[in-house]
């Protein structure tokens, strides 16, 4: 297959395909799935970003007062925070394990505004340097100058009385976030193009299979042609020597007429039957040739078969004898003319690759619901390494002997299209020199056939 270039070319097509449609379904997921983490996160951060503001809404709101006006136990509640126009704490807070905790860690920052948006309290680390005034959406994506990003929640605060204050901001670094969101890209960007590698490698693999089922019927269409050829070749070429060498002599005697006209019609016969076969297997291929399944009884076939055959079988001094192992008639759904050339077939063979003084023995026999017909003889037997291919279109042992018999390889073929196609199936059992036994097995049918 690798020297075929239609089929390497068809692999690779083949490959670069899956390889391609691969390729889009990973990118998509990889998209997909980084959207959703990203969503996923985002969504987290939001919701922790809600709880910790709402807490501190919730600390807050009862010690609010007067509106704009910080009150001392403000800056109590916020231990380290700053207010706007007094000299800050330089240190860091201390930590406390209160409600607030995560406001004093490095990646939170707070402020406290009154209504016009005026800051008045600070804490932790600003991303926007001291601000006087600030925006009071709810929610801000705040980028700092060193690139770090913020989400931001502002909510407002009430007074004990349910006056407005002004508002709380509360912001978190998104740093981790970022960094989640970058660890996950870096690894599908690795990933994915190492993963296409693998798929691409697993593709080609994977195209050679499925191709190889494919070359398998191209090179048996190939060889069968070739020997179709072969075969259509021969009884032409004896045609056209015969009337090349007639058409020479001046004088021809109406013996030597016959004669030539004798060769003529015996290799255009053979040529009729070989495309007469050759157009059966076809339409066996086809399942265009099942023909008119009807009752066959195949005590009667073989009996008739028997008798055609006796001929051949005193010319070739062979014993043909028929052993009928059951004592009611055996009925088959079969295409009549179809059963008697497989059976025929069978019963010619085993006369014809049979020695002088040999036997042939056609026994008839029940095995639960099928019929078996053993054809048994004692001739020159097939070598176990060819009787796999023996069912082989066109396949000879034997070549020279075989054309003597006038077979052109296409006979055990038919037998085996026409068995497989009423549910049969054909064993061979054979030793060289010592005889043959082709088991023919079909099933039984209980209907008859209606008398006219
Ligand atoms: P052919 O038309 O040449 O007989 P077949 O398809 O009928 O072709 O048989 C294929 C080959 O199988 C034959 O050429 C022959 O060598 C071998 N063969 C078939 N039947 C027998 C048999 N009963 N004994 C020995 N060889 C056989």
């Amino acid at each position: 297959m690798h020297q075929n270039k239609l089929f390497n070319q068809t692999r690779l097509r083949l490959a670069a395909a899956y390889g391609g449609v691969m390729a889009i379904i990973l990118g998509l997921s990889g998209i997909g799935f980084y959207r959703i983490m990203a969503h996923a996160n985002w969504q987290a951060t939001q919701h922790e970003l809600e709880y910790t503001t709402g807490k501190l809404h919730t600390a807050l709101e009862p010690v609010l007062k007067q509106p704009d006006q910080v009150e001392a136990r403000i800056e109590k509640l916020l231990p380290g925070c700053c207010r706007v126009g007094t000299t800050c704490p330089v240190s860091a807070p201390p930590k406390q394990r209160n409600l607030l905790a995560p406001v004093q860690s490095s990646s939170y920052y707070l402020r406290l505004t009154d209504r016009a948006g005026r800051v008045l309290v600070m804490m932790g680390d600003q991303p926007e340097g001291k601000l006087t005034h600030v925006s009071l959406q709810p929610w801000q994506t705040i980028a700092a100058p060193d690139g770090n990003r913020f989400l931001q929640l502002t909510r407002v605060l009430n007074t004990q009385t349910g006056k407005p204050w002004g508002y709380v901001q509360v912001g978190r670094s998104l740093q981790d976030l970022d960094d989640h969101l970058a660890t996950i890209r870096l690894v599908l960007l690795l990933g994915l193009p190492l993963a296409l590698v693998a798929i691409t490698g697993a593709s080609w693999w994977l195209s050679g299979l499925a191709m190889q089922p494919i070359y398998r019927s191209y090179r048996q269409i190939q060889q069968f042609t070739a020997d179709a050829a072969h075969e259509l070749r021969t009884p032409l070429a004896a045609i056209r020597a015969t009337l090349e060498a007639t058409l020479q002599e001046p004088d021809l005697s109406p013996t030597e007429t016959r004669n030539t006209l004798q060769v003529i019609e015996r290799q255009s016969n053979r040529l009729a039957q070989l495309v007469q076969d050759l157009l059966l297997l076809s339409r066996m291929d086809l399942q265009a040739a099942a023909g008119k399944h009807e009752p066959c009884c195949l005590n009667d076939v073989i009996a008739d078969l028997t008798e055609e055959l006796t001929g051949l079988a005193l010319k070739a001094n062979v014993l043909l004898t028929t052993e009928i192992q059951v004592d009611h008639l055996l009925y088959v759904l079969a295409d009549e003319g179809q059963l008697y050339r497989l059976i025929g077939n069978l019963m010619t063979n085993a006369i014809q690759y049979t020695l002088s003084g040999g036997k042939v023995w056609v026994i008839l026999s029940q095995e639960d619901q099928s019929a078996v017909i053993q054809i048994q003889d004692t001739g020159i037997g097939i070598a176990a390494a060819e009787q796999c291919r023996i069912f082989d279109r066109f396949y000879r042992v034997n070549s020279d002997r075989s054309r003597q018999s006038g077979g052109s390889g296409l006979g055990l073929a038919i037998a085996q299209a026409i068995a497989r196609s009423h549910q049969g199936e054909i064993k061979v059992q054979s030793e060289p020199d010592k005889g043959s036994l082709f088991t023919l097995r079909l099933p039984l049918t209980d209907s008859q056939p209606v008398d006219d």
